[in-house]
């Protein structure tokens, strides 16, 4: 009794217009510890029972038609809007093809510098290389807000990725499927030219890193001018971050949990990796909590 009051009080408290942006990573038949990561992969088998649940319960728009509706104040319900970060192998081999064939949009952020310039980043080469230096600075390049630190750690990045050049990249999609594609059902977006975070660097190379990740997309058919912020938490960025996305017109987007109800940059996402998608849903409020603070934070 009490529990259904509860429930009933914190359902009236999620407003049912609002523009929700979910974000995956990589999805797959079996987890292969060589190149996945258990806090950003979804099995197929969960991926589809997201989209079944959504497809049920909500309405799924393209990123660029619930921005649109949130613009023009005409949301008027709780709009869904699919989302995938980095270009994993897994986009072109499954999440293409299962969203192809249920007719479902999504927006897939991508790092332009992997696959062709060079093969991966510290997340993914420590571990499928088994370089002990990159996995034990992991932590650190993820966590530290010293600059120095950051940028003398990354050395160990760049030395793996001279060390194995000229193999073909493990972890990425084939970007040429991304490049031709015209299916107005996917749009393209930016996730920085090389996956770092804007935070550890200069104004400068902010925004030369987001200058070139938009340089090899612009001409792509399906590419749109909306940008995730590589990582996205709050650490991960800074008020340049910001200010530079407005200056080459792109929209910026966080990875801090919480949904959209006016159109305010930066916009909000949920990461449903791993997660059971009917929880979140039904455990908006405590998520919200960070959306509210940055708004404060905001104004
Ligand atoms: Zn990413």
């Amino acid at each position: 009794m009490i529990n259904n009051l509860k429930n009933r009080i914190k359902k009236q408290l999620v407003p049912k217009s609002k523009l929700v942006v979910l974000n995956y990573h990589q999805i797959g038949e079996t987890f292969d510890p060589n190149i996945h990561n258990e806090n950003i992969w979804n099995s197929v088998s969960l991926f589809k029972e997201h989209l079944s649940f959504l497809k049920q319960n909500f309405k799924i728009v393209s990123l660029t038609e619930g921005l649109e509706a949130l613009k023009n104040k005409t949301i008027n319900e709780t709009l869904i809007s699919i989302t995938f970060d980095d270009g994993d192998a897994s986009m072109t081999k499954l999440a293409l093809p299962i969203l192809e064939q249920l007719k479902i949009p999504a927006t897939f952020f991508i790092n332009t510098a992997y696959g062709s310039e060079k093969i991966g980043y510290w997340y993914n080469l420590g571990p499928y290389f088994k370089d002990m230096d990159l996995i034990n600075a992991a932590p650190i390049i993820r966590n530290t807000i010293d600059h120095n630190t950051y940028h003398e750690l990354l050395k160990l990045e760049n030395q793996c990725n001279e060390k194995y050049s000229g193999r073909d990249s493990p972890f990425y999609a084939n970007y040429e499927a991304f490049e031709k594609c015209t299916n107005p059902l996917f749009h393209f977006g930016l996730h920085g030219h090389e996956h770092l975070r804007f935070s550890m660097l200069s104004r400068e190379a902010q925004k030369e890193n987001l200058l070139k990740n938009i340089e090899h997309m612009q001409r792509w058919p399906n590419y749109v001018p909306h940008f995730a912020i590589p990582f996205g938490k709050p650490h991960d960025w800074n008020a340049d971050t910001l200010e530079i996305s407005e200056e080459l017109g792109v929209v910026p987007f966080l990875a801090h949990h919480g949904y959209n109800t006016f159109y305010r940059q930066p916009f909000l996402r949920f990461s449903v990796d791993t997660k059971n998608l009917q929880s979140v849903f039904n455990s908006f409020s405590p998520f919200q909590k960070s959306y509210d603070k940055l708004n404060h934070l905001n104004n």
